[in-house]
């Protein structure tokens, strides 16, 4: 099965998974406590970088959440309607961004 992933610019790899075949047998359905503090800004209620982190559930939506509870969610891009691996990556690809984007400019 084709596998591809997307790595953040702090390097940390978030791997892709082109249908539920190819999940490995430990997927819990999504990436969880990637840390991000250092690709964004700090959180904007607390001050706080350390704990920030990206995370998502089994869906295509992804958020970024610090530990005082602050939250944002960022765009939906739809990978289902993806004919190709690589769109169903651009998409995920796109969600991540969007929400390290939304992130930094919130006031
Ligand atoms: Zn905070």
């Amino acid at each position: 099965m084709e596998k591809r992933s997307m790595t953040l610019p702090n390097g940390i790899l978030i791997e892709f998974y082109w249908g539920e075949k190819d999940k490995p047998k430990n997927y819990s359905g999504g990436v969880h406590f990637v840390p991000v503090g250092d690709l964004v800004k700090p959180c904007p209620f607390c001050g706080d970088v350390e704990s920030l982190e990206l995370s998502n559930t089994h869906t295509p939506i992804y958020e970024i959440e610090c530990r005082c509870g602050a939250k944002m969610e960022g765009d939906y891009h739809d990978p289902y309607e993806s004919k190709t691996f690589q769109d169903y990556c651009l998409c995920r690809e796109l969600a991540i961004k969007s929400v390290m984007k939304l992130w930094d400019t919130r006031a």
